[in-house]
């Protein structure tokens, strides 16, 4: 029998509690990356909504974003541009500061890695405050980028990462939850 996608995706992720501190509960990926079906299902669930549009480019956020973001792109015949944490990329960058738990941390991308008005969708594995993707998404616009929409496998809804980002008038597609 043919198991939900839902079903399918939950069994591929494994959590580990207490990583990378006590009290967080890592939703852990790389076994779903591993295992060819529920990688698959993943993209194909991810990418079906923009079937058929022009999408110029995928922007993947360091370093989860670039596995799934790079699947997507290919599936969706679309350029794929790389967002990284700050010192990673060779050329000349844009870049935006962001709050984490404990003081800021930076995110840059290439400055020419989109042009103005090209339709970009964002990828990650998960959003959960979604501090991450809004700074992103600022990143994206101070180039000029229409950001139509942005896609994560898991959504962590207590964390309220989502109505943030439709606060900045980005669309959140998300394929699974955990409470
Ligand atoms: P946030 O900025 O709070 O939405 O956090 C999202 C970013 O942190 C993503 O790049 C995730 O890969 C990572 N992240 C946050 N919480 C978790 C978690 N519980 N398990 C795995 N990754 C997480």
């Amino acid at each position: 029998m043919k198991s939900s996608l839902e079903d399918t995706l939950l069994a591929a992720i494994r959590t580990i509690p207490d990583y990378p501190k006590p009290g967080i509960l890592f939703r852990d990926i790389t076994t779903l990356l591993g295992n060819a079906r529920a990688f698959r299902r993943a993209i194909d669930e991810l990418v079906h909504p923009y079937a058929g549009q022009k999408i110029d480019k995928i922007a993947g956020i360091e370093a989860r974003g670039f596995i799934l973001g790079g699947a997507v792109a290919h599936q969706l015949s679309a350029g794929f541009v790389p967002i990284r944490k700050k010192g990673k990329l060779p050329y000349e960058t844009v870049r935006v500061a962001y709050s984490l738990e404990y003081g800021l941390d930076e995110m840059e991308m290439h400055k020419d890695g989109v042009a103005p008005g090209e339709k970009v969708i964002l990828v990650d594995d998960l959003i959960a405050t979604g501090g991450t993707a809004e700074a992103a998404i600022r990143l994206l616009r101070q180039i000029g980028a229409d950001i139509l929409a942005a896609c994560f496998v898991i959504d962590l809804p207590d964390l309220g990462g989502r109505a943030k980002l439709e606060a900045l008038d980005v669309p959140v597609r998300t394929l699974i939850g955990f409470e």
